[in-house]
């Protein structure tokens, strides 16, 4: 156990980006390899962009990556509630010490008036934010117009002068000049709090140790840090991660590819997999290992680790980690899986033994990338093909090739026992008799049976098919063969 406390805190407004779930993932890996706590907090203090979908399948997506909380929604802990609508009362209170101690004032200015505001900057291209206009009302006045019932928002009284100075784990120092930080609102007309006044309370009370978060949140550190000071509090420790880019650059988006944790997990990665890649992204273990367990990630991991530039994502590299994965799992893990989505697609299993299904799925789990490609390579177990691969089909069907697969189906038909050894003694001898090269026609034999070129081992996809299934599927090649002009 150490006293590291981390955080993980989403805006549930829409889909878990994959951006999203890496810094979850290095918080998580970095709690783990500290003996320290991985807290989820939700932010949800914007309600125009609250979606409580998107909260629900937040979870469902943390909980699919393998991301468990130790602490925080749903989960509890000693420093809830977690959830930000549920801690008002807390901010409002903070808010009030801050105007209380000088650092803070309400600010009435009305929608329209900061509309024009802003119309007039953008005319006179002079961007200076707001113009503190009510910054120096008189606090007699100002409680006064409160109480009339007077609309307001609670503004920060950033320093007109002087530089605010951090440091981020990965880039070191940083300063910002004060006068080019605005009067941020901290406490909005709706009585919610801002994300950013909302957020430094909570990583204080809740003694966050480490805030580690994504590069487009370093320009709010500086206004972070300024209430840290206002408030005498002592801030937690920056990092903040280099950004993901998509393949050709730009940012990593939906219209770009599949973007976020449902778009992978439907394309049939693995959780195990994503997690792995995602953790490559920007962090690696110091030595050459590219495959990892969660376990394994969890022992090696450190913040040094992580590199400061920009990253780019590659899914053929995913692709690749997928498939190591994929390969360790066994059929067992895999036949609920499957079950499922051959029922989703109607496939009928019932004529099958359960050790022929966890047969079939030896044969087929190492020659699968992605999950939904087992179901692909596994069908012709289950189903004659509907349709021969075109390509090869004029490639290798001709004539003297519908002969070879007769004489085989002769020999086939005549066998007492369907094993592999038969199978390959089978074949032997048609080659012998035809003076053909072993192993010239298997593939013409796949696909008759499969319909592809490519798949599992021949003779063991045969003997799992039977000696009937084999032998009538070959004679629909042979008929199939014979009628193409
Ligand atoms: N709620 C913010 C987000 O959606 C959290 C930023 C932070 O980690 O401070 O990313």
């Amino acid at each position: 156990m150490s006293d590291i406390r981390v955080r993980f805190a989403p805006s549930p407004t829409g889909y878990l980006h994959v951006g999203g779930a890496r810094t979850a993932i290095y918080n998580w890996l970095f709690a783990k390899a500290t003996g320290g706590k991985f807290i989820l907090r939700i932010e949800d203090t914007d309600r125009k962009r609250y979606n409580e979908e998107a909260l629900h399948d937040l979870i469902r997506d943390l909980r699919w990556m393998g991301l468990q909380w130790d602490e925080g929604h749903e989960a509890g802990g000693d420093f809830g509630p977690y959830q930000q609508s549920d801690r008002l009362e807390i901010y409002k209170k903070e808010v009030f010490n801050l105007v209380q101690s000088g650092h803070a004032y309400p600010c009435f200015c009305t929608e329209e008036r900061l509309e024009s505001l802003r119309a007039e900057q953008k005319d006179s291209q002079n961007d200076f934010g707001y113009d503190r206009h009510c910054r120096d009302l008189d606090p007699v006045v100002a409680q006064q117009r409160i109480e009339a019932g007077e609309k307001f928002v609670v503004r920060f009284k950033t320093p007109l002068d002087g530089a605010t100075v951090f440091n981020d784990l990965l880039r070191g120092e940083i300063t910002y000049q004060n006068n080019t930080l605005d009067d941020l609102v901290l406490l909005k007309r709706d009585g919610y709090p801002t994300y950013h006044m909302a957020s430094i309370v909570d990583d204080h009370s809740m003694k966050i140790t480490h805030v580690l978060r994504g590069d487009e949140w370093i320009a709010s550190t500086p206004k972070h840090v300024l209430l840290y000071a206002a408030f005498g509090w002592t801030p937690p420790i920056f990092c903040h991660l280099p950004v993901i880019l998509a393949a050709g650059g730009g940012k990593l988006s939906k219209r770009k590819g599949a973007a976020s944790v449902g778009d992978f997990r439907d394309l049939g990665y693995l959780p195990e997999a994503l997690f792995n890649y995602l953790a490559l992204l920007g962090w690696s273990p110091g030595d050459n290992r590219e495959e990892m367990s969660l376990a394994e990630m969890a022992e090696a991991f450190t913040l040094e680790r992580i590199g400061s530039s920009a990253v780019s994502f590659d899914e053929k590299k995913l692709l690749w980690l997928n498939s190591q994965h994929l390969a360790k799992k066994t059929p067992l893990e895999i036949m609920p899986y499957f079950k499922s989505v051959a029922l989703q697609n109607g496939l009928d299993l019932q004529k099958t033994s359960e050790t022929d299904l966890l047969k079939i799925l030896s044969l087929v789990i190492p020659r699968a990338r992605l999950t939904l490609d087992i179901f692909d390579i596994a069908r012709p177990f289950f189903e004659a093909p509907k349709a021969y691969d075109d390509k090869l089909v004029r490639k290798i069907w001709n004539p003297a090739a519908a002969e070879v697969l007769q004489k085989l189906v002769d020999v086939l038909k005549s066998l007492s026992s369907f094993g592999v050894q038969d199978l390959e003694a089978s074949f032997e001898s048609v080659a012998q008799v035809l003076d053909l090269k072993p192993g010239s026609f298997n593939q013409s034999v796949r696909l008759a049976v499969s319909g592809a070129g490519g798949g599992p081992s021949l003779f063991e996809m045969l003997e799992l098919l039977g000696q009937q299934e084999s032998v009538t599927r070959i004679n629909q090649a042979v008929d199939f063969i014979n009628g193409l002009k």
